[in-house]
């Protein structure tokens, strides 16, 4: 019997033994194409020889010295390199151990922000409804995902949710004109119902990720955000955990609309899942008003970490030998074939996302858009047999009603050849075809 308390209760699992380039393989000698590189983490493969050098070149040199005591030059080199590619002036970068944690570190450092402008009653934080920032209680509270917010409601309620940017079942009734402007004056409304005085932050993703496949907002969406936000001194924080570091085939999500956040956070592709890590960076006039503040009452014990630092960094490097544009290219490609070889499925409703973050949602009508009935298992079904195909998915349910809803997404790393991405349309296609 195993000792694991598991992801997943009840579940009997592989066991993985080894990883290279885009394939796991398990106990049984059996291959897999990750084709969601895990959870849309591992952006520069399995098994680089840079990334692990560097890690165990890092162990050689320190291994645990404490963040208020020591800093490293691992921690200083990735800061400094990693500011320079950051959408925002002159970025502070403060290292954690994963996308939660950044999200914490985010919300605290907005609060820090307001507390040192004198602003005491800003503490209101508003996210989206249907998003999805971590399972820590903060970022929970945040996260508009109502089945996972469920079990724990007594400890949540104090952040506000506005309407997703989710172009396929949008709310704007004069849809599919002016959502970006309809959905930030929702934003503007509620930050003035509750009194700018009250607000503290506005969290989003650039392209909403596990919640809901991929979606991608509409183009004056990010700039009327941005907009509304600057207006009431509002902190925006663009949650970049999924999105960063090449995965929408930019660098950064926010790249795409030239759009400069004030705190943006990173986690998943940060060390493509070599070692947990991850950062929440504010911007140079976010940190230097926290400075002058009364301080930032804040910290972890693996914060600042040397290990996830120096991996981080040799990560950076192999994105930087073309592998940002690689994403660009293949997930363009593959969107397409995709689009091409399902546009006649009858169960799929849109498929839809940016570089190598695609998402592909199921409908028992297309013309309706009703969703199946969650009893149906469909993006279950699906992962079963993509799963018994020797492909890895991923999938999100439950986006439509809080219940209904079937969304699979593809995540591939970017290293991914042309033959391998011709192999992951086809046992994709096949997969969603099988299931009706
Ligand atoms: N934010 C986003 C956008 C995410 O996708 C995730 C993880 N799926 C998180 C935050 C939380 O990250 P972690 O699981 O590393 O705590």
């Amino acid at each position: 019997m195993s000792r694991v308390f598991p992801r997943v209760l009840g579940r009997a699992l592989p066991v993985a033994v080894s990883a290279r380039g885009v394939w796991i393989t398990d106990a049984d000698g059996r291959r897999y194409l990750d084709g969601a590189g895990g959870a849309i983490v591992v952006n520069v493969g399995h098994g680089v020889a840079s990334v692990i050098d560097a890690i165990s070149e890092q162990l050689g040199r320190t291994q645990y010295v404490h963040p208020t005591v020591f800093t490293t030059e691992a921690v200083e080199s990735y800061a400094g390199e990693v500011a320079a590619i950051l959408p925002m002036e002159d970025a502070r970068v403060f290292p954690v151990s994963g996308g939660s944690e950044a999200v914490e570190t985010a919300l605290k450092m907005a609060r820090a922000y307001h507390l040192a402008k004198g602003q005491g009653g800003r503490s209101i934080v508003i996210g989206r409804r249907n998003s999805y920032h971590g399972n820590t209680l903060g970022a929970l509270d945040v996260s508009g995902k109502a089945p996972l917010r469920k079990p724990y409601t007594p400890w949540l309620g104090r952040s506000l949710h506005v309407s997703a940017a989710y172009e396929f079942r949008c709310e704007n009734p004069q849809h599919p004109h002016g959502c970006g402007a309809w959905q930030a004056a929702e934003l503007d409304k509620m930050i003035a119902s509750y009194g700018a005085d009250t607000v503290a932050a506005f969290v989003a993703e650039p392209v909403a990720g596990a919640t809901l496949g991929a979606a991608v907002p509409a183009d004056d969406y990010w700039p009327a955000i941005a907009e509304v936000c600057r207006r009431h001194d509002v902190v925006l924080i663009a949650d970049e955990v999924m999105t960063g570091f090449g995965r929408t085939g930019s660098w950064f999500g926010m790249d795409h609309w030239g759009v400069q956040p004030d705190i943006l956070t990173a986690g998943k592709g940060t060390t493509s899942g070599y070692v947990p890590f991850g950062f929440a960076a504010a911007s140079g006039r976010v940190h230097e008003t926290i400075a002058g503040g009364p301080g930032f009452v804040h910290g972890f014990t693996w914060s600042h970490h040397a290990l996830g630092a120096a991996a981080g960094l040799a990560v950076l490097r192999e994105l930087k030998a073309g592998l940002v544009d690689r994403s660009r290219e293949v997930g363009a490609r593959l969107l397409d074939g995709l689009r091409t070889e399902l546009a006649d499925a009858p169960t799929v409703g849109d498929v839809r996302g940016l570089g190598l973050m695609i998402g592909i949602e199921l409908v028992r009508d297309r013309e309706t858009t009703e969703p199946y009935p969650r009893s149906a298992g469909v993006a279950e079904r699906i992962l079963q047999v993509a799963r018994e195909s020797g492909l890895l998915l991923y999938s999100s349910t439950g986006h439509v009603d809080g219940t209904n809803g079937d969304l699979v997404m593809l995540g591939p790393p970017f290293s991914i050849s042309d033959d391998e991405a011709a192999l992951l349309l086809e046992r994709t296609t096949a997969a969603v075809r099988s299931v009706s």
